[in-house]
This record gives C-alpha cells, structure tokens and sequence, in this order.
C-alpha cells in the first residue's frame, strides 16, 4: 500500500504512468526508496540533484542491471511493464530516482 508522503514525492513529482486511485500496488524502486530513506532524506537528495521539470518524460541509457534489480520484482512486471517490456523508451518515476541516485554517487 502505498504511503501519500511518498507518492506526492516519487509518483505525483516524478512518474509520467501514476493515475490516482491505484494505491495499492507500487513500482519495486518506490519499495527500495521508502525502505531507505525518509520523506524529509528524498527530498533533501531530489532538491541536491535538481532534476530537470521534463524529467518524467526522461530517457536514461538502459541498464539491464537495474532493470534486473528492480523491474523483475515489482507489482507492474507480471501484468507488463511498457518500459521493462521495452515497449516504451521512459520508465516509472521510482526507477528514474533510482537511476538518477546512482548517477550521482555520494562521496565519503
Ligand atoms: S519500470 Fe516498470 S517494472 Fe520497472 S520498476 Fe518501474 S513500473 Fe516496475
């Protein structure tokens, strides 16, 4: 079920596929992300990297190793992801955060 503070963040701010009232199913990198970071964490984070207001329509390179660790796991695989389907080019909003934080690796 998903929880409002993270779907105003990762679905409303990020996913061009969200349409309300499907709450009860979520995207595996919306799992990953609530698992391991506060609301207030995401929010410092998406405010550091200043993701373009286009990104929802985003094209990252495809990376079959975060396809393998997110998509094959999560509630839209079994009925047909477009993205991990390879039918469409933009993935969801919890993968493109996903992607978008591993392109800008924290320093210790
Ligand atoms: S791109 Fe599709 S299968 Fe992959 S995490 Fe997002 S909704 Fe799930």
């Amino acid at each position: 079920m998903k929880e409002k503070i993270y779907t105003d963040i990762i679905c409303k701010g990020f996913c061009r596929y969200y349409k309300e009232g499907r709450e009860e199913i979520h995207c595996n990198g919306y799992v990953l992300l609530r698992s391991n970071f506060t609301p207030y964490e995401l929010k410092i984070m998406l405010n550091l990297f200043k993701p373009k207001k286009e990104i929802k329509k985003e094209i990252p390179d495809r990376d079959e190793r975060l396809i393998d660790l997110l998509c094959k796991g999560c509630d839209f695989f079994i009925d047909g992801c477009d993205y991990a389907d390879n039918i469409s080019v933009t993935p969801c909003g919890g993968f493109l955060i996903v992607n978008l934080f591993l392109e800008h690796p924290f320093e210790p």
